[in-house]
């Protein structure tokens, strides 16, 4: 499946190649560049090595363009938030974890929430996602 990752502020492309490409700052302040997997559900996450990032470590994460927190707090603190366009041009709102390490997205459009991550279930009894939104 063919889909684009939005900034939810500028609306920039966020994917190139089968990359996602986010600006995160780890909890002792250091900056670095992540790369995400467009494919939902797949968890591996490219940085420079020198960009250290300890397991379960609060990430805070920007929109590369405009410098933007992509951060949700409506829905958790740990949440953060981008588009997808699908190849049919409908849109999702895609919430994803914040903590390394934690693996958790989920893909919402109206009423309906899908779940990715076996963290998934972590952020579902906090809130309504749907509503939250
Ligand atoms: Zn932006």
């Amino acid at each position: 499946m063919k889909a684009n990752y939005l900034c939810p502020k500028c609306r920039t492309y966020l994917n190139v190649g089968d990359k996602i490409v986010i600006s995160a700052k780890n909890e002792r302040g250091y900056k670095g560049i992540l790369l995400f997997s467009i494919h939902l559900g797949d968890y591996e996450i490219k940085k420079h090595s020198n960009f250290d990032i300890e397991e379960n470590e609060s990430l805070s994460m920007f929109c590369p363009c405009c410098h933007k927190s992509l951060r949700h707090p409506k829905v958790h603190n740990n949440i953060f938030k981008i588009l997808m366009q699908d190849a049919e041009d409908q849109e999702y709102e895609i919430l994803f974890s914040g903590v390394y390490g934690e693996r958790c997205t989920y893909q919402i459009k109206e009423e309906k929430v899908s779940s990715f991550g076996k963290d998934a279930g972590k952020y579902l009894n906090f809130t309504n996602l749907i509503n939250m939104s």
